[in-house]
């Protein structure tokens, strides 16, 4: 039970078929990581299919506007939209290794789903994904989407029919096909390895950062910023600077109407420590342990917990996280537009929402850079209806 974590946070809790499987893929990492050929692989794909290096912005308008340097960490630009696929192409590519024929994965809102399905043409393997059958109804589109680029996406009924439902269907389907199954799993949640392994897989974005802002400036930002769903994008961005105490690392969580109307999905806001999906972690729950429903605009911050990691960083203080609203969120999702011409994902528009909140803390010689984690065109329709401009 030591394995793996991060403070008290992290571990490793599975049923016995699992543990063999989580045992397989530790070691197959292992050796991967060990081979200069697989971190070869992995770069090569990440420049040449994903589009990598991505864009450090340097944002003239608002840096004006907020009173402190402000750059942008362009994930939105990467192939398929966001920073998953950095993360997708890192496990296929350990799945082809290891000899599996078929990957499978949960997704939520679609967005891990397609990144995964879109991989696994790439390497040709079979794809199975599983979703939750209400998310099935409300992203009909990414259903097709996934349908299109050659992957079956399985309905889950249980439970609320959402994220977690979709999460555990995908666990128990590992368990039972662990020989030829892969399970690509979607941000830096689950049991050890799957922290470890996705945040390895992320950390470009914060290696990209700390080498551009040496490069061209000769030190290291002031403050980095970025949503948090399971964390993945936002560890990505931090875990290179862990070390550097100068530099402050912020998370925004998904507040939705708000943490004190119980509507949210802000697990270190207002979650406790608890163990699902494998992992020791704050979560949402009920004074019985009962994970909570959540609630966020934003579909791909709707998870009722968070990374191990997070939730170590919190704990020590060496993280800072704060909720930010649906209202907040929406309000920067429009200033962005206007102000730099690019329409954020509704989740990194959470991010952006953060650093106008605390703007004041900044000074004009600081400089903050905020992961854009993804592009906006799937959440324009969405924001329209909200606004009453599209009817
Ligand atoms: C999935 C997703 C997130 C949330 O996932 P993390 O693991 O917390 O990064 C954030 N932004 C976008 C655009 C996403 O697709």
């Amino acid at each position: 039970m030591s394995k793996g974590r991060f403070g008290e946070y992290g571990g490793q809790y599975a049923a016995e078929t699992l543990m063999f499987a989580l045992t397989e893929l530790e070691n197959a990492y292992r050796e991967a990581q060990a081979d200069p050929t697989f971190d070869l692989e992995f770069k090569t794909l990440l420049r040449e299919y994903a589009g990598r290096p991505s864009l450090l912005y340097r944002a003239e308008r608002m840096s004006a506007d907020l009173g402190t340097q402000v750059f942008l960490k362009r994930e939105d630009l990467n192939h398929t939209g966001a920073h998953k696929i950095n993360n997708v192409l890192g496990q296929v590519l350990l799945a082809r290794r290891m000899g599996k024929k078929r990957v499978i994965a949960e997704t939520g809102a679609g967005q891990h789903g397609v990144a995964t399905a879109t991989a696994a043409a790439l390497f040709g393997l079979s794809c199975d994904v599983f979703m939750g059958e209400e998310d099935t109804r409300r992203q009909a589109l990414n259903v097709y989407r996934m349908e299109l680029l050659g992957a079956k996406v399985h309905p889950v009924t249980t439970g609320t029919a959402t994220l977690k439902d979709a999460t555990s269907e995908a666990l128990r389907e590992w368990s039972r096909r662990v020989s030829d199954t892969y399970y690509v799993v979607g941000s830096v949640v689950g049991p050890h390895p799957y922290p470890e392994i996705v945040r390895d897989f992320q950390r470009v974005i914060g290696d990209e950062i700390r080498a551009e802002m040496l490069d061209k400036y000769n030190r290291l930002p002031t403050a980095l910023f970025a949503c948090v769903g399971g964390g993945s994008n936002a560890i990505g961005t931090f875990y290179p600077f862990i070390e550097d105490a100068s530099v402050r690392m912020i998370g925004a969580e998904a507040g939705g109407e708000g943490v004190e109307t119980g509507r949210h999905a802000a697990s270190l806001t207002g979650g406790t420590i608890g163990v699902f999906h494998g992992m020791k972690s704050i979560f949402l729950q009920d004074d019985e342990g009962q994970i909570a429903p959540v609630y966020s605009i934003s579909a791909g911050l709707d998870y009722p917990g968070i990374g191990p990691e997070h939730a170590h960083l919190h704990k020590t203080g060496r993280g800072e996280y704060y909720a930010v609203t649906d209202e907040e969120a929406i309000d920067a999702f429009e200033y962005l537009s206007r102000m730099e011409g690019i329409i954020p994902a509704i989740e990194s528009a959470h991010a952006v929402a953060l650093l106008r909140k605390m703007h004041a803390e900044f000074k004009p010689e600081d400089m903050v850079v905020v992961t854009l984690s993804g592009r906006g065109d799937k959440d324009v329709e969405a924001i329209g209806r909200y606004r009453g401009q599209i009817v």
